[in-house]
């Protein structure tokens, strides 16, 4: 059965969901889901960048881990297990994004130049921009060394993102992301957030740790009408 959750955030001229594991990241269920032919959905190649593609037109997947378009009727989507997927959405300019953002992502702050390219190239002001946090592990399972934590909070300074569990320091990726777009003065108001740990679902969500390493994706997506 395929599962999809709908950020409840969107008005209706936007499509925008997030997947579980099925249909996971399968373009030929995702197209028969939503009607949209699989040689207008796209995912660009993620390498844990910073890089934020801009798509004016249909074209071959380049690197990047964020998509910006304007393009109707083109779904731009991310895969993740564990990192968070985000969706952005600016109803009146109607501009869409779609991120990625694990620890690397986060620590160069995708979620923030990603706002900045929607905000320069397309005029959206923040306090138009809806913002959709899909599941990713969560600070009750997300343990890591210091050189994370260093990373991060070189990009966010200090914050609730950061807590002590069990006596290791861990990470809440999708908190960490949400303070980056907070501080690029999108309203809270405005904001998302799934209260979904993948790693604690690992029934319902892939996850890269639960699993090791070898698992499959899910999914968010987005299309302008
Ligand atoms: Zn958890």
């Amino acid at each position: 059965m395929h599962r999809v959750i709908v950020p409840d955030i969107f008005p209706h001229s936007v499509t925008a969901f997030f997947t579980a594991k099925d249909p996971g990241s399968n373009i030929d269920d995702i197209s028969s889901m939503t009607g949209i032919c699989r040689t207008h959905i796209y995912l660009p190649v993620q390498k844990h960048t910073d890089r934020v593609l801009v798509l004016n037109a249909l074209r071959e997947p380049s690197i990047a881990d964020a998509v910006v378009t304007n393009e109707r009727g083109i779904l731009i989507g991310v895969q993740a297990a564990d990192c968070v997927p985000l969706l952005l959405y600016d109803p009146g300019k109607k501009v869409a994004a779609a991120i990625h953002a694990g620890w690397r992502g986060t620590a160069s702050s995708i979620v923030r130049k990603t706002i900045d390219v929607m905000m320069n190239r397309f005029s959206c002001e923040p306090g138009d921009i809806m913002v959709a946090i899909g599941p990713s592990i969560r600070g009750c399972c997300y343990a890591v060394g210091p050189d994370v934590i260093e990373a991060i909070a070189h990009a966010n300074g200090n914050g609730s993102y950061c807590m002590i569990r069990q006596g290791r320091s861990c990470i809440d990726l999708a908190i960490a992301n949400r303070d980056q777009a907070l501080c690029m003065n999108i309203p809270e108001s405005n904001i998302w957030v799934s209260r979904d740990c993948t790693f604690c679902n690992p029934e319902r969500y892939f996850s890269y740790r639960y699993a090791k390493g070898s698992t499959g994706r899910q999914a968010a997506f987005i299309a302008v009408r």
